[in-house]
């Protein structure tokens, strides 16, 4: 048995303000566990993306998050919850005024290939991209995320601890 306060499970920011990965301190063997908060405009997820196995469960404390999916886009508030199966693609937003809150769950915990489709200007349309960590000690934080377009190697996205509320979508 594990037991966690999620408070102070130290938070880990990416396209949201707050992601707290429970999965590590909680021993979860089979299932992945996100605790996100997402001012407005931040995102679950750095792309439009899917995973080859992993099925995912977006669960909305508070708040309305909106998913852009094939079917177009769906609206999730608090109280409701959605899954996506593998091979579906997807990305979560917050398009609200108010913070959303969400447990997110994926398993099994190995999601194999991601596919991540971003807009690439220089390609003229939606291609898979790679992200990148580099060390920038002029961001805080000290790291910067970057996407690169898998084909024409072009930046299209850079996030830093500074910049996370999708100041780049
Ligand atoms: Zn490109």
């Amino acid at each position: 048995m594990e037991k966690v306060t999620i408070d102070e499970v130290a938070n880990f920011p990416w396209a949201a303000e707050t992601i707290r990965r429970l999965s590590e301190p909680l021993g979860a063997e089979h299932v992945v566990v996100n605790h996100y908060e997402l001012e407005t405009g931040d995102s679950f997820a750095f792309a439009y993306h899917s995973h080859e196995f992993q099925e995912e469960v977006f669960i909305i404390l508070d708040g309305t998050a909106t998913f852009e999916t094939d079917a177009g886009e769906v609206r999730v508030g608090s109280g409701e919850a959605i899954r996506f199966e593998p091979g579906e693609f997807q990305r979560g937003w917050n398009h609200g005024d108010e913070r959303v809150v969400a447990l997110v769950l994926g398993a099994p915990r190995a999601y194999g290939n991601e596919q991540r489709l971003r807009m690439c200007d220089d390609c003229a349309g939606m291609r898979h991209h790679d992200l990148e960590v580099r060390e920038e000690n002029h961001v805080p934080g000290g790291r910067v995320i970057v996407a690169i377009c898998a084909d024409c190697h072009a930046v299209n996205g850079e996030w830093s601890e500074g910049s996370m509320p999708g100041e780049v979508p």
